[in-house]
């Protein structure tokens, strides 16, 4: 480590950076670490793990009248927003501070501030300097705000976690992961919700199945959903706000959430000044091992704009320590990334849509199920799992899961390995179902959809 102050600094301590950090200090690296905010990152503080104890929350509506079936008598239940946000503030708290432990165990250094890099070795945090042989930037992503008028008085997902009380009146504007997820629990929790999204139906990019079962739930549930329009303005008035469409109707509400996508966080960072080549939307271009275009500084996670989960990050993040720390070099494999949307009922998928499958293996058996969950037989809730397979009609490997239902997330993680292990729809026959589960219908479907099979279910 001749004449740096450090072997590794790493900016940002979100799951990427500090799983980074960590890793690379158990190879006897000197590992400083970042962060101008608070150590955790989006996920820990602002994202996942907020979102999902919310997203519980949001589902007692439910059980509670699905209860009723089961022979239980439920007392009116009332609802405390600001219990229920105390309490997530706590636990996010607890969080925060295992992170800092873990650095600190880890034999760690770190520090609160926004950070910058002076030249390829020498990172500015506030007053102090400091000089390292290796740079990881890990500084994560944040939410953008569509450009019409009127968005200085809406709020993005940071802003929904810390509402003073709950609105009754809600516009969500986007149709990906989080717009879908907070009408959810917005809806989950009394709110009257408004999804607007701009094109023909929520969650581009997943398989057509999932899109059209889930929206068809979500409006069973109450969401008015309102697709192929925008909002051209936001009108505030004296006791709410009006939202303008591109239809010419008006929306009254108490609250506008944009969900319209996150971009990187390379603002002052010093990125371009060293070297650092950004691609148009600013995410920094890497290469297959994380190495940015300079040869010393590395990036993992949504700065870097592949695959913006956390499970991705925190594998980039150990896919650069093996190739850095441990001379082994590695590239992380971001092919069948399982994801999941903790919609209401939720969804997991993993490999390859059809259409995806299609183009990529041309003749395909489509397995697809759709059923009322047992437990609903009794609380009588008109609500469907949908189940889908792909296979590749030559080879028989299953390309495709996609689970629309309760517990598909839990679900879909099992299948993944099956997936990554190349199973074909003969290993899944083969495997022996739990009964009586949903996740067994995966491993009993024997008859492909006949006729035409890239025709998506209504
Ligand atoms: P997404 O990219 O998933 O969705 C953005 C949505 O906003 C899309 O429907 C998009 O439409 C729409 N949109 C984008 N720009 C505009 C615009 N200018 N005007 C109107 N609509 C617009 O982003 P999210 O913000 O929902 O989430 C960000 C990322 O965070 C996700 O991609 C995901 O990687 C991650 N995430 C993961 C979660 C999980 O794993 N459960 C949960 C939450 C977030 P169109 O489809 O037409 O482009």
């Amino acid at each position: 480590m001749a004449g740096y102050d450090y072997d590794l600094f790493v900016i940002g301590g979100g799951s990427g950076g500090v799983r980074g950090a960590r890793m690379a200090a158990g190879t006897g690296a000197k590992v400083a670490i970042a962060e101008s905010y608070r150590y955790g990152g989006t996920c820990v503080i602002r994202g996942c793990v907020p979102k999902k104890l919310l997203s519980y929350a949001s589902h007692f509506h439910e059980d509670f009248e699905d209860a009723a079936g089961f022979g239980w008598t439920v007392p009116q239940p009332s609802f405390d927003w600001a219990k229920l946000i105390a309490n997530k503030d706590k636990e996010i708290d607890r969080l925060e501070g295992v992170y800092e432990k873990l650095l600190k165990g880890a034999g760690v250094e770190f520090y609160h501030g926004h950070a910058r890099l002076l030249d390829a070795h020498t990172v500015e945090v506030g007053e102090q300097r400091f000089t390292a042989k290796i740079i990881l930037i890990a500084t994560g992503g944040a939410p953008s705000f569509p450009m019409e008028p009127g968005w200085e008085h809406g709020i993005s997902s940071n802003e929904a976690f810390h509402l003073e009380e709950l609105p009754k009146r809600v516009v969500i504007y986007g149709g990906g992961f989080i717009a879908v997820e907070f009408a959810g629990i917005f809806n989950g929790l009394g709110s009257e919700v408004t999804q607007v999204y701009r094109g023909p139906q929520i969650l581009r990019g997943f398989d057509d199945d999932i899109r059209n079962t889930l929206a068809g739930e979500i409006v069973k549930k109450g969401v008015n959903l309102v697709v192929e329009t925008t909002i051209d303005r936001i009108e505030k008035r004296e006791k709410d706000l009006l939202v303008h469409l591109s239809d010419g109707s008006e929306v009254e509400c108490d609250l506008v959430m944009a969900a319209t996508g996150r971009s990187p966080n390379v603002h002052n960072l010093g990125l371009e000044e060293v070297g650092v080549e950004l691609a148009r939307n600013g995410a920094i271009k890497v290469d297959e091992f994380s190495k940015t275009t300079v040869d010393n500084i590395y990036a993992v996670g949504d700065v870097t704009d592949r695959i913006n989960l956390t499970p991705v990050a925190i594998q980039e993040a150990m896919a650069f320590v093996d190739t850095v720390y441990r001379d082994t070099p590695r590239a992380m494999d971001h092919a069948d990334v399982p994801s999941a949307v903790f919609s209401h009922p939720p969804v997991g998928t993993v490999g390859l849509t059809e259409l995806q499958a299609r183009e990529r293996h041309g003749a395909l058996d489509i397995y697809r199920s759709t059923f009322r969950p047992l437990k609903h037989t009794l609380s009588g809730r008109d609500e469907k799992t949908m189940m889908k397979l792909i296979v590749a009609k030559d080879t028989q490997r299953v390309v495709g899961v996609h689970m629309v239902g309760l517990d598909a997330p839990e679900i879909v993680q099992g299948m993944a390995v099956a997936i990554k292990a190349g199973a074909t729809k003969q290993v899944f026959d083969a495997t022996v179902g739990i009964h009586p589960t949903a996740a067994e219908e995966f491993v009993t479907m024997r008859e492909p959809i006949p006729g035409d099979q890239a025709k998506a279910a209504e």
